[in-house]
């Protein structure tokens, strides 16, 4: 009784909120841009997107397909994911849909998976107070956000005006609260509000204007580029963890050469982002870096996919170079002395760069391999090339070619003998020069002192 009771009085809470809503919809500025005027492309949307947004509706709340998605569509990309916001609360939305999951703490949000494809659906975010469950920094950052409320306040609350697009699946109209689709037309990107607050709330905007300025080929505004660099040190503030997030989107974005130029100029470098010291202060690392992140980028326009632990080993192979080398000058036999640069190098660096666990296994065996492919007598390149992560080593080995650090035809040698037959394979094999099996020494003479460690060692 008391269940029903509160469930009716419930849904008229709700349904009110709608009401609210809806009149709010109404009455507010918004663009309403028509199909003929946006001539987005409906088969560049995701079939889960639309049925994420039919299913939300269905169920009688407002659903919009917003933000990256919406802009790219009105550029003609295809969108790499899809976001809907809406107002019904993330408990409303699990019971929706029957495979979905409430994630997040700074934003509560659902996951709603169709197949592979997660759609993220949040609720429409009110002013931030720092009452009930929003929370500010003394330095005005926002820490946790969970105030919920319309869509013109969720549209305030998106960083330009070109991310608070709404795109409504069922009339295929786009809301546009802040001239963003002029502001696109223009191909400006333009902070909503006042810019400094903006960046004191969440000084990642100011990555986030530098990479999709990049990305997209869009000229930052000049009141928001204005206080970029005067604020840089708010970067400072910012959890390792959001921007490892976002340096990783922009090493991947496809515009990575472009976005570090960008990052240099305006003067978003320099002890801010671990990660991109990493890249820049090395003088003997930076040509291979800046080759490897040329390379992901072409990977990446050319639809192929691309790993991070990938990237990350190129990032930080020129130091574990250089602790290879001190080891190895320390008296320690080639093949330990790497893999104690290897640890050494992932204890330090990947903890300050908060390289996630999850990539340190790949880049270990990306480099531990390495120096096998030097290896080119006897049984040894046959081994090499049934290893699993062998194609991201080889790929490893051209980038260290290409950069001068090694001589060109190592690599030459690889791309032939993987793919030769037989006959030619036995032919390339180099004279085995190599450290030969030592025979066993005939066991137990009393008091002979112990075998040494092997030298050659494992990955
Ligand atoms: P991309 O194409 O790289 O995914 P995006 O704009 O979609 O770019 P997301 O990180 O996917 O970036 O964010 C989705 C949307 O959420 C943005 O378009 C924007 O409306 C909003 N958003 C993301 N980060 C912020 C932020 N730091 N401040 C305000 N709004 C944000
Ligand atoms: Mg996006």
């Amino acid at each position: 009784m008391i269940k029903k009771f509160l469930q009716k009085v419930f849904s008229k809470r709700e349904k009110a909120a709608i009401a609210i809503n809806q009149a709010d919809v109404g009455a507010t500025t918004a663009n309403v841009i028509s199909a003929k005027t946006h001539k987005i492309d409906r088969n560049l949307i995701s079939p889960a997107a639309l049925k994420t947004c039919e299913g939300l509706q269905k169920a009688g709340f407002q659903a919009y397909i917003v933000g990256g998605a919406v802009r790219d569509l009105l550029m003609q990309y295809k969108p790499k994911d899809f976001d809907v916001a809406t107002n019904a609360t993330p408990e409303e939305v699990y019971k929706i849909f029957r495979r979905s999951r409430i994630i997040g703490k700074r934003f509560r949000l659902v996951h709603v998976m169709w197949g592979n494809e997660t759609i993220e659906v949040s609720t429409f975010r009110g002013h931030h107070q720092n009452t009930g469950d929003a929370k500010t920094a003394d330095s005005g950052r926002i820490i946790r956000d969970n105030i919920f409320g319309t869509i013109e306040e969720d549209a305030v609350r998106r960083d330009f005006t070109a991310n608070a697009l709404y795109y409504d699946a069922a009339t295929e109209k786009v809301l546009d609260f802040h001239n963003g689709v002029a502001d696109l037309k223009a191909k400006l990107l333009r902070m909503i509000g006042d810019p400094v607050t903006r960046y004191q709330e969440d000084p990642v905007r100011m990555l986030r204007a530098v990479r999709l300025s990049a990305k997209l080929g869009l000229k930052i505004e000049a009141k928001t580029e204005a206080p970029i660099r005067k604020m840089a040190d708010l970067l400072q503030d910012v959890p390792p963890s959001r921007l490892f997030d976002e340096m990783l989107k922009l090493f991947l974005s496809g515009h990575a050469v472009e976005s570090i130029n960008a990052l240099r100029a305006q003067h978003l470098h320099h002890g801010l982002l671990p990660l991109l010291d990493v890249v820049l202060e090395q003088p003997m690392g930076e040509r291979f870096v800046m080759l490897a992140l040329k390379n992901t980028d072409d990977r990446i326009l050319n639809g192929k996919s691309s790993n991070p632990s990938f990237l990350f080993a190129t990032l930080l192979w020129h130091e574990v170079l250089a602790a290879w080398q001190t080891y190895q000058q320390q008296g320690n036999p080639p093949i330990p002395a790497l893999h104690m640069a290897m640890n050494e190098v992932i204890d330090i660096q990947a903890e300050k760069m908060a390289i996630h666990n999850r990539f340190t296994a790949t880049m270990k065996e990306i480099w531990a391999m390495q120096p096998r492919f030097e290896q080119r007598a006897g049984k040894r390149p046959y081994a090499l090339l049934t290893h699993p992560r062998y194609r991201a080593g080889y790929d490893f080995l051209l980038l260290r070619c290409a950069s001068g650090e090694l001589p060109e035809d190592i690599g030459e040698w690889w791309t032939v003998f993987a793919d030769a037959s037989t006959e030619t394979r036995t032919a390339m094999l180099l004279p085995d020069t190599g450290p030969k099996k030592r025979r066993r020494r005939p066991r137990k003479k009393a008091g002979s002192a112990p075998a040494t460690t092997a030298a050659t060692t494992s990955e």
